[in-house]
């Protein structure tokens, strides 16, 4: 049975390892079982569900998903847990923990070998100082994902979710929405972490779409686009794609694309939408084997 999902229980399997918090580490550790249920729920892990957690701690969450999950493999990168969690997942023959750096595992292949390659779960309280290249390495190396459940600071789950025309709307809400549908589960207070987190936090959940919801001729120069627009910000989408030396386009040819669009060519990034980025990188496209050829 699952049994770290309170304060008392943390401490002690703390205490007991005279366990120090890696702030280095994001290691912020839910006490908080009402939510750790939630999650779980949220997720939709069932007993024929491979799931990969990221950062399991003092495998708080890690027992629950063991109890749901048919089998659940585990990356922690601080040594110092590897012993604590050995213990405090000794009753469950169903969970492997890696010991590694979640950027450097080879997630295609670990959905591979313990999933023949269909769609895997993820289900994390991530560190948050990694949480956009985490995000972005599962769904831009095209692991086979079904859903991808996880606590993240609140304002970047806000980031998330957002269409244009707001301040939080960038580049990690048009990527999100490309792969997944983005649903935000649960606000969570600070008071449901040890040591308590200066932000609030949010569990939100990506599900992937079946195909991408808009017809993108080359993903990567969409992706281009999309980071030069929001990298100058302040700047006109026509300046800033024209600053942009990968697209190899001069001004004109810039501001011909974006009239080409049906959009004022002062208008900036943060104003069109996913659909509005997909087109303006087809029309970029042609321009560009237009006048290659
Ligand atoms: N899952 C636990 C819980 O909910 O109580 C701990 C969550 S804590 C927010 C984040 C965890 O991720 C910590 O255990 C931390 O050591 C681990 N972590 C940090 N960076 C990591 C990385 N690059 N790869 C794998 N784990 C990492």
């Amino acid at each position: 049975m699952a049994t770290l999902g309170n304060p008392k229980n943390t401490i002690e399997v703390l205490q007991k390892y005279q366990f120090n918090f890696q702030k280095k580490f994001g290691q912020n550790f839910l006490i908080d079982t009402r939510i750790l249920e939630e999650i779980i729920a949220a997720s939709g892990v069932g007993s024929n569900d491979f799931v990969l957690e990221i950062g399991p701690g003092i495998g708080t969450m890690t027992q629950y998903l063991c109890e749901a999950a048919r089998e659940v493999v585990a990356v922690e990168i601080d040594n110092n847990l590897i012993p604590i969690l050995k213990d405090t997942l000794h009753a469950y023959d169903n969970v492997e923990v890696l010991n590694e750096d979640i950027l450097k595992v080879d997630i295609n292949k670990l959905a591979q070998e313990k999933n023949g390659g269909r769609p895997i779960k993820v289900v994390a309280n991530l560190p948050y100082y990694i949480t956009t290249p985490i995000i972005m390495g599962l769904f831009e190396s095209h692991v086979p994902i079904d859903s991808i459940t996880i606590m993240v600071q609140k304002e970047v789950a806000d980031r998330m979710q957002v269409g244009p025309g707001t301040k939080d709307y960038g580049a990690l809400s048009l990527a999100v929405q490309y792969y997944a549908k983005p649903e935000i589960v649960v606000n969570v207070p600070p008071s449901c972490f040890m040591p308590q987190p200066k932000v609030g936090s949010a569990v939100i959940r990506l599900t992937r779409h079946d195909k991408p919801p808009v017809d993108v001729r080359d993903e990567k120069l969409m992706f281009q686009i999309i980071r030069a627009s929001f990298n100058q910000r302040r700047k006109t989408l026509a300046n800033g794609l024209s600053n942009f030396p990968q697209l190899q386009l001069d001004k004109q040819q810039v501001t011909d694309c974006i009239t080409a669009l049906g959009v004022p060519a002062t208008i900036r990034g943060e104003a069109l939408t996913l659909e509005q980025f997909a087109q303006l990188s087809n029309i970029i496209c042609d321009c560009r084997m237009a006048s290659k050829g």
